[in-house]
């Protein structure tokens, strides 16, 4: 049995040499005694699941809370859980207290933010932190044993109801700004949103309950630098907040499922700033709205499950290869120094990757999929 994360396998695709060191033998980095990403990553998500149960114990939800009781509630988690987290850690330094400072902006901002977005759609945030628990027989055409078992969490489930049928949408909350990229898709570097999406929906039908998938979506943890010129008011930078904290992935493009995620374009709005979708004045979707058919969409959640098994067997194969994707990967890999890798040297390869639009990409997938012994 191969025991795995989604993000762990996401990370075998960037370089299965860093996932084995990482994850195989479990060479440790070394932790300097600061906060980093991971940190602040933890403390948000834990921070964003207390305020949800927080506002389930005052007998409110997630559409029905002041700007005051936000701030005054973040301010109380964040204390509550970096003391839990370890105090000294955050109040140690200047860099750290700066840290937890910018924290705490982001999370009032994105409380906000997600009241706004929940308040101008049909979705009711269902749960928190979500376990993804997933078995994938690898063998089922050789009759073999061999199983890869994955277990993550997912960050937000939101459900919504129209015409009888429970639609699903997935939120994954990033540190650094993020879109579905169809490379990434292609290649199994992003694997976490469709597969989650598949979860959710095989676990409602199993339920007996009539769902489908509506959107997959990355909210960036941010408070974002607002540039407008000096006169602009209140309004306009309020405005370009929302624009700035808007939601990136793809959504099943149909008009009701659309307008789940924001009702205002059924009611004659153009654009949306709960998700990256804007209407042409001939009713189509503009080149770079954030949508895809709804096939495509059951092909990436489809895909998802392919491309993990084979990620799988390839780990089970002893695949240790030094093979970064082609950008940014050993830039900021703690793990340079045991590694050696020099593009200048013959046999180390940055691993290519295709070059397929939003167009190509599903198509491709499903070719890939009816060739299983293709394993180009
Ligand atoms: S330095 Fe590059 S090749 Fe080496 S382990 Fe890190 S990502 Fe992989």
């Amino acid at each position: 049995m191969l025991r795995s994360s989604v993000s762990q396998l996401e990370a075998y695709a960037n370089c299965p040499y860093k996932f084995f060191l990482r994850y195989g033998i479990k060479l440790k980095e070394t932790i300097a005694f600061e906060i980093d990403s991971r940190d602040t990553g933890n403390v948000f998500h834990e921070v964003i699941d207390l305020f949800s149960k927080k506002l389930k114990e005052d007998g409110r939800n997630w559409r029905d809370f002041t700007d005051e009781y936000a701030r005054d509630t973040v301010d109380g988690l964040l204390e509550k859980v970096t003391n839990i987290y370890g105090a000294c850690v955050f109040q140690d330094s200047a860099r750290n207290r700066l840290n937890i400072y910018r924290l705490k902006k982001a999370l009032i901002t994105s409380v906000l933010s997600i009241r706004y977005q929940i308040q101008k759609g049909a979705f009711e945030p269902q749960a928190f932190e979500v376990p993804f628990r997933r078995d994938i027989n690898l063998d089922s055409e050789t009759g073999k044993k061999r199983v890869l078992r994955l277990r993550g969490k997912i960050d937000r489930v939101d459900l919504a109801k129209k015409d009888g049928k429970v639609f699903v949408r997935i939120v994954d909350y990033k540190s650094s700004s993020k879109k579905l990229n169809p490379p990434d898709l292609y290649d199994g570097s992003q694997l976490q949103l469709p597969m989650y999406m598949d979860q959710e929906v095989k676990r409602l039908g199993e339920k007996g309950v009539s769902s489908g998938p509506a959107s997959m979506l990355y909210y960036h943890v941010e408070d974002p630098l607002i540039a407008l010129p000096y006169e602009s008011s209140e309004k306009d930078i309020e405005n370009e907040r929302r624009k700035q904290n808007k939601m990136h992935g793809y959504t099943v493009g149909e008009d009701l499922i659309v307008s789940l995620n924001d009702k205002s374009l059924e009611e004659g709005n153009s654009s949306s700033d709960v998700i990256n979708v804007t209407y042409k004045t001939d009713g189509g979707f503009n080149a770079h709205s954030e949508v895809l058919p709804q096939d495509d969409f059951n092909t990436l959640m489809k895909y998802s499950e392919y491309i993990a098994k084979k990620q799988a067997d390839e780990i089970l194969g002893g695949n240790i290869e030094a093979r970064p994707a082609e950008k940014g990967s050993c830039e900021y890999c703690s793990y340079r120094v045991s590694c050696g890798f020099d593009n200048r040297i013959p046999g180390y390869e940055k691993s290519k990757k295709e070059n397929v639009n939003k167009i190509q990409m599903a198509p491709l997938m499903r070719e890939k999929m009816d060739k299983p012994s293709d394993n180009s």
